[in-house]
């Protein structure tokens, strides 16, 4: 193993962070998908007005937080109308509401539509496929009430303003390269997108000395808090999200480019965290809780930052876990032991 300091490795790191740059920006969305993928959504709400006068169907996940590839999914959430007396203009349970809307949906558009309304949280699939008028694929998931993710999605909207390139870059790339190795498939004992990108969170804000990132969840309010600011159904839902305010008076003295903190990403991941011990736990003060046995017991654990005790990688089974570590061990050989190769080459063999 060559020396990870010093002007050669600086201009390795500098190369590699170019390359992931360059290798990214063909893969982004383009504002025409943005545009399209906007007018979908109203479109949907819409319909939803339909079951639900006053409604609202919002987006979350990637396409809401400045986290979306090119072709991603749509996650959309609708929040039921209230009438004039604040009542919400339908009683129907949500998974009375996935068939009625899947079926108007079904209806009125040329989606193909499948609802799952005894999911755990009941949604609705559609996915449409391009045409020579709409070159783009859209798939869709529609979810109702779920203000968690709506607000983890402004949770991570916020970090991205705070230092907007190199969490977005990391995250981005995590995405690619998780997609391609075939480790982000929750159904398959992988880990989600949101997930991977939990990660990357812990370690710009707990791992890396000095941080690259505040802690937003323990930073304390410059303003006063209306109380369904701070808990949502008995979760805890406070960040400091005065991003202006961050911007000019937070700044990071970690001048790491990209490349270097993948470098170290990558290999905190393979040898350095203790997956038997700690749990992650973006919130608490060091960015750890010990594994009691109990709640946290799976292979991986990564604590939801809004819901206490609930673990966001769950899905990740023993086998799932041995794969994930085993790339991310191939990754951080890939990328330290590669001087004097090509780099765009490099990247391509390592996704
Ligand atoms: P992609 O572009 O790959 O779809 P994404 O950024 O949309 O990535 P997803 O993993 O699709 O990320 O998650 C979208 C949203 O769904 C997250 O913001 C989160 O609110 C919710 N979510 C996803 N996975 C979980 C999970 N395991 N536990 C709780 N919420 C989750
Ligand atoms: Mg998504």
């Amino acid at each position: 193993n060559q020396a990870q300091s010093g002007p050669q490795w600086e201009r390795h790191t500098t190369e590699l962070t170019n390359c992931i740059v360059a290798f990214l920006s063909p893969i982004l969305p383009t504002e025409e998908e943005y545009r399209i993928k906007e007018a979908t959504r109203r479109q949907l709400e819409r319909l939803a007005n339909r079951v639900s006068p006053g409604s609202k169907l919002l987006a979350f996940g990637s396409m809401a937080n400045g986290f979306a590839l090119r072709n991603s999914d749509m996650d959309l959430c609708c929040l039921i109308g209230k009438g004039p007396d604040g009542q919400p203009t339908t009683h129907h349970t949500a998974s009375e509401l996935v068939e009625i809307l899947g079926q108007l949906i079904r209806e009125e558009t040329d989606f193909t539509v499948m609802p799952l309304p005894k999911a755990r949280i009941p949604i609705i699939k559609i996915n449409r496929s391009p045409t020579t008028d709409l070159p783009y694929e859209i798939a869709c998931d529609i979810g109702f009430e779920n203000r968690l993710a709506l607000e983890n999605t402004r949770l991570l909207l916020s970090y991205a303003m705070v230092d907007p390139t190199r969490l977005r870059t990391l995250v981005l790339f995590l995405k690619v390269w998780t997609k391609r190795r075939k480790l982000n498939s929750p159904y398959m004992g992988t880990l989600s997108s949101y997930g991977y990108t939990l990660l990357v969170l812990y370690f710009l804000t707990h791992v890396k000395k000095p941080a690259v990132l505040p802690n937003l969840q323990r930073l304390p309010p410059t303003r006063p808090m209306k109380p369904d600011e701070m808990e949502l159904n008995g979760n805890n839902i406070y960040f400091y999200d005065d991003v202006a305010t961050l911007r000019k008076e937070w700044s990071s003295q970690n001048t790491d480019n990209v490349g270097e903190l993948l470098v170290d990403f990558f290999r905190y991941f393979s040898k350095e965290f203790s997956y038997a011990r700690d749990v992650i736990s973006l919130k608490s003060e060091n960015g750890l809780i010990p594994k009691d046995g109990k709640t946290w017991n799976a292979e991986l654990c990564i604590e939801d930052p809004f819901q206490a005790g609930y673990n966001v990688s769950r899905t990740v089974t023993k086998d799932g876990l041995y794969t994930i570590r085993g790339e991310f061990m191939r990754a951080s050989r890939y990328l330290t032991n590669m001087r004097g190769q090509k780099i765009s080459v490099l990247i391509a063999e390592l996704c």
